[in-house]
């Protein structure tokens, strides 16, 4: 069986195909040169070029007011470090939230909710979201606490910066938009979609060196070729991730 055609997933996006918006993405930054060699290529590009999703970089010095376009300073307290300042962060907000309603605005923090599949399934149908990039110690808490309306990481570590963070979260959510991937369906089949991995795929030649691709799959039996990436895709899931057979994550929660 195709593992795109059993699960949940495959009703969410025929909903989201049917009713989907063209999505429009700013981004925050003071450094747009990291984002613009990942936005400028490949699917990314070709989402934009399409019209599918717009993504827009704001220079968050060009929110400055004083003569140095200072976007940080020295850390209340005892600690070394710099810390991003309210006001210009405050301000590009502000203005793009007199131009559209947002339906999140997101900073990108190692304590923030963790970036998965479904958290980039949800994102993926939302019209406007502003992603917050972060740097040094990270930003004014006040930014948090009134500004922001989602905070998520990519993992527990810490990057120098949230452009990285920013990239992986719209590679993530882009490819899912409809229209995006040139065989809709392919994204449906990729890993964690169903809390399954994907089956190992190959290509010709059918031997290279004396090592074969599996008989099933160059015996034209399309029916016995889905039972045989089922069986895979559970059997890898069962050895390289247990728990999400039990549909539960990393960290032994439901999700
Ligand atoms: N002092 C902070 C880390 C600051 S790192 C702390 O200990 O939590 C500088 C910036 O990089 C952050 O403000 C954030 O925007 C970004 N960043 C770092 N690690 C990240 C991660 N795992 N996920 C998302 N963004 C991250």
């Amino acid at each position: 069986m195709n593992k795109g055609s059993i699960n949940k997933s495959t009703t969410f996006h025929t909903f989201v195909a049917y009713f989907h918006n063209d999505m429009r993405i700013d981004i925050i930054t003071v450094l747009p040169e990291i984002l613009e060699s990942p936005l400028g290529h490949s699917i990314i590009k070709r989402a934009q070029t399409k019209g599918l999703v717009q993504v827009q970089l704001h220079h968050l010095r060009d929110y400055t007011t004083d003569k140095h376009r200072t976007v940080d300073d020295y850390a209340f307290g005892p600690d070394a470090g710099m810390v991003m300042k309210i006001e210009p962060i405050f301000n590009v907000i502000s203005k793009l939230k007199s131009e559209r309603h947002y339906d999140d605005i997101i900073y990108t923090s190692p304590d923030g909710q963790r970036l998965t599949q479904q958290v980039a399934n949800g994102l993926s149908i939302k019209e406007n979201i502003i992603i917050l990039c972060g740097h040094y110690k990270g930003i004014d808490h006040r930014v948090r606490e009134h500004l922001i309306t989602r905070e998520i990481s990519i993992g527990d570590y810490v990057l120098s910066g949230g452009e990285l963070a920013a990239a992986i979260i719209v590679d993530s959510v882009v490819r899912l938009i409809p229209g995006v991937l040139s065989d809709e369906t392919s994204a449906l089949t990729d890993s964690f979609q169903d809390n399954l991995l994907a089956p190992p795929v190959y290509t010709r030649p059918a031997e290279f060196n004396g090592w074969k691709v599996p008989e099933v799959l160059t015996s034209g039996n399309f029916k016995a070729i889905e039972k045989w990436q089922m069986e895979q895709a559970l059997e890898r899931t069962k050895q390289l991730r247990p728990e999400l057979l039990e549909g539960l994550d990393e960290d032994g929660e439901i999700d």
